[in-house]
């Protein structure tokens, strides 16, 4: 008997084995070890765990065979599998391709050891086949996204007319990025879905069976079916998809989504393809401004996939830390419990966020938090596993060039030409967070980059988009 093993990370309503006439079961492994190597999220576990359980009904829906461990055998994936190969007398196991480094490789050699023949499927959850954009960052080594992007709209040709760029532009980014106005703009909430049977049994087990676990689970907010994901891709473009481009940089004191579409958790985990989100994208026509389709675009085919092949490209990223930084992230960060006074107001803000929702935007997550753990010290390792515990989209693939690389310039300026750090001004600038400019001059936030930048003068004095700010804490600090 043939089976093909469904990972976690690969919900698709349309997996590949269902084209293969060879397979015979399906097989899921919920591995109670694998949910407890990071104090997860619980929003995290119960997606997981639930968008598996509804892929395995779809599929007994339709009549296919299906096979699992559940999460109170208390297995771990290898375990499970076995278990499952075992007794259901396996002599071929098929899998898609894993994102992540080393999945396959384990996968593989748990077929040699028990004598199993097995298949690849290519991995769906990007539109650039991985030999594509392997061959392009093999050849364009040094290459900025800008450049991946150009290729890559050319290449599929969305937003083209022919060989131009649509408005005769690649990039419309000096249209985009406004703080809000001062008299606030309406956000439009995102869709309440109702939690079925599945879901609010796995609630009920991830708080059981979880109870340290950040966050709350009966508080969990996210899809778990294609079917409720093009609910939420559909209602992000009706509803914030028009001034994505223009608040894509803004921040807010009291509002944690702003216009950003919310689909990170489901487009990592197979519920939403890329080629369904660029198509009900540009299919909204003329009603969206260019700036920000363009900018919604480029963030979905561009940067998703251009990190993607950064994080193929280069396998010691991961273990990267440029500034040699030793702190590691104290257990409040995780608990979020007795967070110290003195922590500043959007650290605090959108620390509370993350224990509430799993989920911080892109600024939030690069200029609030990103910042404050690299100019506060933090061992770029100990930064990532707590992206990771705490992320509703959190996986290897991405964290490690956005983290290590774009985040905490661990990689010394591979991915980003610069550190992302700032002091107060920039935050009070998209986010009002201060009650005035003053108070955000001289806030902690504004000493911690001062320090940093002195701290770290040596390596930084190098880059020439840094100079201006050096002059300045020089002349500060009366050098
Ligand atoms: C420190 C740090 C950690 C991050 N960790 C993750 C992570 O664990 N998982 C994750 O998917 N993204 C991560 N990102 C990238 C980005 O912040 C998130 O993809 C985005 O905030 C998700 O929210 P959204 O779906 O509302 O995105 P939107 O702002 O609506 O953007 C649309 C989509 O574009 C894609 N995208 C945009 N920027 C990136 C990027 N830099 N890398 C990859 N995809 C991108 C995402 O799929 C996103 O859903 C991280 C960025 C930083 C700076």
């Amino acid at each position: 008997m043939k089976a093909v093993l469904i990972l976690a990370t690969q919900v698709f309503e349309h997996h590949p084995a269902l084209d293969d006439p060879d397979i015979d079961v399906v097989f899921f492994v919920e591995s109670d070890a694998a949910f407890r190597r990071h104090r997860y999220h619980a929003h995290k576990i119960v997606l997981l765990l639930s968008a598996m359980r509804h892929a395995a009904a779809r599929l007994e829906d339709r009549g296919i065979r299906v096979e699992r461990i559940t999460l109170d055998r208390g297995l771990g994936f290898l375990a499970g599998l076995r278990a499952l190969v075992q007794e259901h007398d396996v002599d071929g196991l098929a899998w898609m391709s894993a994102t992540d480094r080393g999945v396959d490789v384990r996968l593989q050699r748990f077929c040699d050891s028990e004598g199993l023949r097995s298949r690849v499927y290519p991995d769906e959850l990007f539109l650039t086949p991985a030999p594509d954009v392997d061959e392009w960052f093999g050849s364009h080594a040094g290459a900025r996204m800008e450049d991946f992007y150009r290729w890559q709209r050319r290449r599929t040709g969305i937003l083209m007319h022919g060989a131009q760029p649509a408005g005769k532009r690649w990039n419309f980014d000096a249209d985009n990025r406004e703080p809000l106005p001062k008299g606030g703009v309406d956000v439009p909430p995102h869709p309440e879905l109702a939690h079925d049977d599945i879901t609010r049994t796995v609630i009920a087990e991830v708080a059981e069976r979880f109870p340290d676990a950040p966050g709350d689970p009966a508080q969990f907010w996210l899809p778990v079916t294609p079917s409720d994901a093009q609910v939420w891709l559909t209602d992000f473009v009706q509803h914030r998809l028009e001034l994505f481009g223009r608040y894509e940089d803004a921040m807010a004191a009291d509002e944690p989504f702003l216009f950003h579409s919310l689909i990170s958790p489901l487009l990592n985990i197979g519920l939403l393809r890329v080629d369904e989100v660029v198509e009900a994208a540009v299919a909204a026509g003329d009603r969206i401004p260019l700036a920000s389709l363009e900018g919604f675009i480029r963030q979905v085919i561009g940067w998703r996939e251009y990190m993607r092949g950064a994080y193929r490209a280069m396998s010691h990223l991961r273990e990267a830390n440029h500034f040699a930084l030793t702190r590691q992230l104290e257990p409040w960060w995780y608990s979020g419990r007795d967070v110290p006074d003195d922590l500043p107001l959007p650290v605090r803000t959108v620390l509370a966020r993350v224990h509430r929702w799993g989920y911080a935007h892109h600024i939030e997550r690069l200029m609030v938090l990103g910042s404050w753990f690299l100019m506060q010290g933090y061992d770029p390792r100990s930064v990532y596993d707590w992206f990771l515990a705490l992320f509703v989209d959190a996986y290897e693939w991405v964290m490690v060039p956005n983290v290590q690389g774009m985040s905490q310039f661990a990689d010394g300026g591979v991915v980003a030409t610069k550190p992302y750090i700032s002091g107060g001004a920039y935050l009070q600038r998209m986010g009002s967070w201060w009650p005035t400019a003053r108070e955000a001059k001289e806030s902690e936030f504004t000493s911690a980059y001062w320090d940093f930048l002195d701290q770290h003068e040596d390596l930084l004095a190098g880059n020439h988009r840094l100079a201006v700010p050096l002059a300045q804490m020089r002349k500060l600090r009366g050098r």
